[in-house]
């Protein structure tokens, strides 16, 4: 095996649904790839785990409380161990990654987004919290295919582009299982449980995206998220329900044509799509037998039902520091929820409070948005406080 061609990635939150799928395809193609560092923010012993079966060469515990944990004795003598989260920043910038892949949840994931650009890595970016929160400092770091999406949806939009990127787009359907509760009515929603909502009808994931996928607020993301990454005014971001979740989304071009991606609903291909780019190689999992699919569904989402979705619609219109101050509200929202402390249909109450008492800035730097962020954290608790005593 010569370790000259294999692409050297570093995987951060590799203990996550995204990191672990990530260390498969790493597996599954080890002729091509070589896992040089790995991080999590508390998991030691997944840390530790991965650290010895890939041979890392480093890793970094984000959360510093954990530096110390015993079963850290236990990583690869030659694997150095860093910890808090400019460390994680640093694992980006190392000589010997060539490729950052961003699995970290939420809004912790952005410094390490900024830095991995800044040293000139290749970016697979699944932490879309990134994009919504910093998208205007991340775009201008970003060279022509550097950035590589891993959401699904974009990893699908990009593969529609890679054809032709020239010619004017008229919009992107982006499309959207409809989630755990599809078709349910707001009063069904007010008393559904977070184990309810934390069973997806497609896709296995992490908690914090799984809700998020229940109150429609991650398809507002994502739509804030392909603004981004493709140029185009939200408007023409257009969600659509695709209840199969075999089209992962299309792009239409000015002339009415449309393109479409589809394929299995398997994170594994968006994660190595964004190693092997421009190259494809063989598929990690299963394929799709479309004789068997029958039929193919389509609808629009329903917004009065799903508020997250419009409160998303309207910072990302709004733009500026709105979406850092809807993500923020957002992740302690779902906390709370899934914490028992509040129930599904206050995640969009108290997003909309939060989003009601910010005043809109410009963005100009990650400081800037730290402090906005952790307003929009403290606030979202008063909020939260006060619905409890309601
Ligand atoms: P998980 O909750 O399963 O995993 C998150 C990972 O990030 C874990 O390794 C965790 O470490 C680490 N982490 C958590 N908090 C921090 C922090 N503050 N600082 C540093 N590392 C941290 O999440 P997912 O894998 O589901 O999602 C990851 C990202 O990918 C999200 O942005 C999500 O929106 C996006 N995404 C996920 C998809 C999916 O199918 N899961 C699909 C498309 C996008 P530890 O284990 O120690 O807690
Ligand atoms: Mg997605």
């Amino acid at each position: 095996m010569s370790d000259v061609k294999r692409l050297r990635v570093a995987i951060l939150g590799c203990t996550g649904s995204i990191g672990a799928q990530a260390l498969d395809v790493c597996r599954q193609h080890i002729d091509k790839l070589e896992v040089v560092a790995v991080s999590v923010h508390r998991n030691t012993k997944g840390l530790v785990r991965a650290a010895r079966e890939f041979g890392v060469r480093s890793a970094c515990v984000a959360d510093p409380a954990h530096a110390n944990d015993p079963i850290l004795e236990e990583l690869p003598a030659s694997c150095e161990l860093t910890s808090g989260s400019s460390a994680l920043a640093a694992l980006c910038e190392r000589g010997d990654v060539d490729c950052v892949l961003n699995a970290v949840v939420g809004a912790a994931g952005l410094s390490a987004s900024i830095a991995a650009l800044k040293a000139g890595k290749r970016l697979a970016l699944a932490n879309k919290e990134s994009l919504v929160v910093g998208g205007d400092l991340i775009m201008p770091l970003a060279a022509p295919d550097q950035l590589l999406p891993v959401d699904s949806e974009h990893g699908a939009i990009f593969q529609c582009l890679v054809g032709d990127r020239r010619s004017p787009l008229h919009a992107i359907w982006l499309t959207c299982s409809g989630g755990p509760f599809f078709g349910k009515s707001r009063s069904y929603l007010e008393h559904v449980t977070a184990d309810r909502a934390l069973r997806h009808p497609t896709w296995s994931m992490g908690r914090k995206i799984s809700i998020d996928s229940a109150t429609l607020m991650n398809k507002g993301l994502e739509r804030i998220e392909a603004m981004h990454l493709f140029g185009l005014p939200l408007d023409d971001i257009i969600v659509l329900i695709q209840r199969e979740a075999k089209i992962h989304s299309m792009v239409e071009f000015c002339d009415g044509s449309v393109i479409a991606q589809l394929g299995t609903s398997d994170m594994r291909i968006p994660i190595q799509y964004a190693f092997s780019y421009p190259e494809r190689w063989d598929t990690p999992c299963e394929r799709v037998d479309f004789r068997t699919i029958g039929s193919l569904s389509f609808g629009a989402p329903d917004t009065a039902a799903f508020t997250c979705l419009a409160l998303a619609g309207r910072a990302g219109k709004e733009g500026g520091t709105l979406p850092c101050v809807l993500n923020a509200a957002n992740e302690v929202a779902v906390d709370a929820y899934l914490s028992g402390a509040c129930g599904f249909n206050d995640i969009g109450r108290i997003v909309e409070r939060a989003l009601d008492a910010h005043e809109r800035e410009d963005v100009e730097s990650l400081e800037q948005l730290s402090e906005v962020d952790a307003w929009a954290r403290a606030r979202s608790r008063d909020i939260i406080a006060s619905l409890a005593q309601a």
